[in-house]
C-alpha cells in the first residue's frame, strides 16, 4: 500500500483532548462532570465583535482577501500593541493567520531546517516539540523547575546550545504553569540569542491574562526586533478560539517568507473574521479587563483552597488561567490522580506529562469554569481525597 510521509509519524497530538472526550462519555452516562481539562474560555465575543462580524457578512465581506491579512487589520494589530505592549511595530511586519497554532507552524516552517536544534520549555504547549520533529528537526528542551518558581535555568539553556540550534522557544505567560518570565530572564534569553545567532520565537498569546505589571516582550529589547517572531492572536484575550485568528510579528522578510507558505496553503484568512477582530482590539466594551478580573478570581479562590486540600500544592499563577498542581504527596501517580477525579469525582483535568517530562507529578487545571463551579470541584476534589488517604491509612 502507499505509504503516508514519515514526518507524520514525527508528529503527537494534545492529552486535553483524550480526557475531554472520557468526559463527555461519563457525561452521555449521566454523570456529572466539572470541566477543567480544556483552555477555552467559557467566555465569548463582546456583543460589539459579533455585531461587526455579522455586519461584515451582510456587506459581503467574504471574498478572497490579501494572503498577509487585510490591510486596515494588520495596521489595527501594530496599533494595538503599541498601546497594550508599548512595541514599535510597523503593519508590514504582522501577517495574519487562521488561528496562532497556524502562525507557529509558518512560522516554524520558514525558520526551521532538518538536522537543526530547537530549545523549547518543559513543561509547555505540547505543539513545540511535536511539529519540531515533524519539520525533520531535534527538539531539546529546557526545564520549568517549581524550585525555580517555573522560571528558566539561564544556565541550563546555555549549556544546551549547540552549533546546530537555530531557534529558542518560550511562552510567558506559560502553558501550563501560568508563570511570567521575570525581567532578567527574558534579558538573558535575548542575549544568549544574540551571543548565538538563533531565532527567537515568543509566544505571546496570553501576554493580556496578566494579574499584575505590565506585560514585557522580548521584542522590545536592543537587537532582539531583527531575530523574533511574536505569536498572538484572539483566541484566549478575547475569547474568540473558534473565529481561528491569529498572527504573526516579525521583520518584513521573515513575513515575505511566512505569506510564500500562506498563498501555497489556505490562501488567506476569512475576511469578515479579520474585519471583527479590529472592533475585539478596540474593546469598547472594556470586555478584556473585566474577564482577567474574573479569573484572577477564580485564580485566588481555586489555589488557596486547593492548596489547603492534603496531598495538593500549587504555586498562585502570575498569568493565563491554568492552575498547575504538584500532586507527588498523594502518593500517586498523576495518571492515577486524574482517572480517580475523572472517574470518581467528575472532576476533568490533565495529567501534566501531556506538557513533557517535567510534568510528571502535576495535574493542569483550566480555570474556565464560573467561581460556584470551581468551588464545587474543590469540594468534590477534598471529599475523594480524604477517602484515598483513609484506604492508603487502613
Ligand atoms: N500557544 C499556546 C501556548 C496555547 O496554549 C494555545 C492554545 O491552547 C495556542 C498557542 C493555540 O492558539 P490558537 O487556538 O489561536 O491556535
Amino acid at each position: 500500500m502507499a505509504k503516508i510521509a514519515s514526518r507524520i509519524s514525527q508528529l503527537t497530538g494534545e492529552g486535553a483532548l483524550a480526557v475531554f472526550t472520557r468526559a463527555k462519555e461519563l457525561e452521555k452516562a449521566g454523570h456529572s462532570i466539572i470541566h477543567l481539562e480544556l483552555g477555552e474560555p467559557d467566555f465569548h465575543p463582546a456583543a460589539p465583535v459579533v455585531d461587526a462580524l455579522r455586519a461584515a457578512v451582510a456587506e459581503g465581506r467574504d471574498r478572497y482577501v490579501a494572503t498577509r491579512g487585510i490591510p486596515p487589520l494588520r495596521s489595527a494589530i501594530a496599533e494595538y500593541l503599541k498601546r497594550t505592549r508599548r512595541l514599535d511595530v510597523a503593519p508590514e511586519q504582522v501577517l495574519v493567520a487562521p488561528g496562532c497554532k497556524m502562525a507557529l507552524a509558518l512560522a516554524m516552517m520558514s525558520l526551521i531546517e532538518p538536522g537543526d536544534e530547537v530549545l523549547y520549555p518543559d513543561p509547555s504547549f505540547p505543539i513545540y516539540p511535536s511539529f519540531t520533529r515533524g519539520l525533520g528537526a531535534k527538539a531539546v528542551s529546557y526545564a520549568l523547575r517549581e524550585e525555580n518558581k517555573f522560571q528558566p535555568d539561564l544556565a541550563e539553556i546555555a549549556a544546551k546550545i549547540t552549533s546546530k540550534t537555530r531557534v529558542l522557544i518560550f511562552n510567558s505567560p506559560n502553558n501550563p504553569t501560568g508563570t511570567v518570565f521575570t525581567e532578567a530572564a527574558i534579558a538573558g534569553i535575548a542575549e544568549l540569542a544574540k551571543q548565538h545567532d538563533l531565532w527567537v520565537i515568543a509566544d505571546e498569546i496570553y501576554a493580556r491574562i496578566l494579574f499584575s505589571g505590565e506585560y514585557k516582550s522580548i521584542w522590545a529589547l536592543p537587537g532582539m526586533a531583527e531575530r523574533t517572531v511574536i505569536i498572538d492572536g484572539f483566541s484566549k484575550s478575547f475569547a474568540m478560539t473558534g473565529w481561528r485568528l491569529g498572527y504573526a510579528v516579525a521583520q518584513k522578510h521573515v513575513i515575505d517568507a511566512l505569506d510564500m507558505l500562506v498563498l501555497n496553503t489556505f490562501t488567506c484568512t476569512a475576511e469578515f473574521s479579520q474585519v471583527a477582530a479590529i472592533e475585539a482590539l478596540r474593546d469598547s466594551t472594556n470586555a478584556v479587563p473585566a474577564m482577567v478580573e474574573e479569573y484572577r478570581k477564580r485564580r485566588d479562590l481555586f489555589v488557596a483552597k486547593l492548596n489547603r486540600i492534603p496531598g495538593f500544592r500549587c504555586q498562585s499563577p502570575d498569568g493565563a488561567f491554568y492552575a498547575w498542581v504538584n500532586i507527588e504527596e498523594t502518593g500517586l501517580p498523576a495518571e492515577e490522580v486524574q482517572r480517580v477525579l475523572l472517574e470518581e469525582a467528575g472532576v476533568a483535568g490533565i495529567a501534566g506529562a501531556a506538557f513533557g517530562v517535567e510534568g510528571k507529578n502535576y495535574l493542569r487545571f483550566s480555570l474556565v469554569s464560573a467561581t460556584h463551579q470551581l468551588e464545587d470541584a474543590l469540594e468534590r476534589i477534598q471529599r475523594v481525597s480524604s477517602r484515598w488517604r483513609a484506604a492508603v491509612a487502613r
